[in-house]
């Protein structure tokens, strides 16, 4: 650059110097098209949060990305920030672990998607969480080593409520205090989050079976590859994954696109 372009530009330098590369653990949420080589991506970095940036030719047969752009990819990421800019440029991805195949089932491919929407819906920008990184990871994994979806999903949405802040309490009902027992079903209103007793219901509340409040219990005290098939039922956990993720869209004020594709239970 000449002295003449500098001077001409006195901003130039320091938005260089301000622009370092910057690597991290990443998973990949999302990833659409954009214009007719690039894609847009949006990511969870361990070291910075949520993220989005462009990936320049990501879209042409050989990418230097290859398939590391792919729905919940866990890479190492390298990337250059602007300051005055929401997008980073992505520089270079290097891939860690697939869930390609974990995709490959549909109904297992139904409840990533899901995992992948609501990790992007609830985390705010660039706010580094390392217990919802390994949230998202624990749950691909689980359910590209068990083929299942069921238990990882429930475990999945109902922590995602709590490190929200959101989780109402599941021992007490919220109106009287009575002790929600192990063996009685508890009742759970949509509009305030809450839980209360067979005593305080109220027409339109959803109904809890006590197997699935057991469950939840069970997941918040012990880690999901810790828990044994034997546990937590699917009914159980599919109870408490429509009850989480009421719970979630109440909070992003906004219907899960992908939670439409879940089929209802029989
Ligand atoms: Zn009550």
């Amino acid at each position: 650059m000449s002295a003449l372009g500098r001077t001409a530009h006195p901003g130039a330098a320091i938005a260089r110097i301000a622009m370092p590369l910057r690597e991290s653990e990443a998973i990949v949420l999302q990833s659409y098209p954009l214009g007719e080589a690039d894609r847009l991506v949006s990511f969870l970095s361990r070291s910075i949060g949520r993220v989005r940036g462009v990936a320049s030719g990501a879209r042409r047969t050989k990418s230097r990305f290859g398939s590391t752009l792919e729905r919940l990819s866990h890479v190492r990421i390298w990337f250059f920030e602007k300051e005055t800019r929401e997008l980073v440029r992505i520089s270079q991805t290097e891939l860690i672990e697939s869930f390609l195949d974990a995709f490959r089932d549909y109904a297992s491919g139904v409840g990533l998607a899901i995992v992948s929407e609501v990790t992007e819906a609830v985390l705010p920008d660039r706010e580094a969480s390392d217990a919802n990184f390994r949230l998202l990871l624990l749950t691909a994994q689980a359910v590209k080593r068990t083929g299942k979806w069921e238990v990882p999903l429930a475990y999945f949405a109902l922590w995602t409520v709590k490190l929200g802040g959101w989780l109402p309490p599941l021992d007490a009902c919220s109106r009287c205090g009575t002790v929600l027992t192990a063996s009685e079903p508890a009742y759970f209103s949509r509009s305030s989050s809450a839980l209360v007793c067979g005593k305080c219901r109220k027409p339109g509340l959803r109904r809890i079976p006590a197997p699935a409040l057991v469950a939840a219990r069970k997941m918040l005290a012990e880690r999901l590859d810790r828990l044994s098939d034997a546990d937590i039922s699917n009914a159980a956990a599919r109870e408490l994954t429509e009850v989480a993720l009421d719970v979630i869209e109440r909070q992003i004020d906004r219907k899960l696109k992908s939670r439409a594709l879940l089929e209802p239970t029989a």
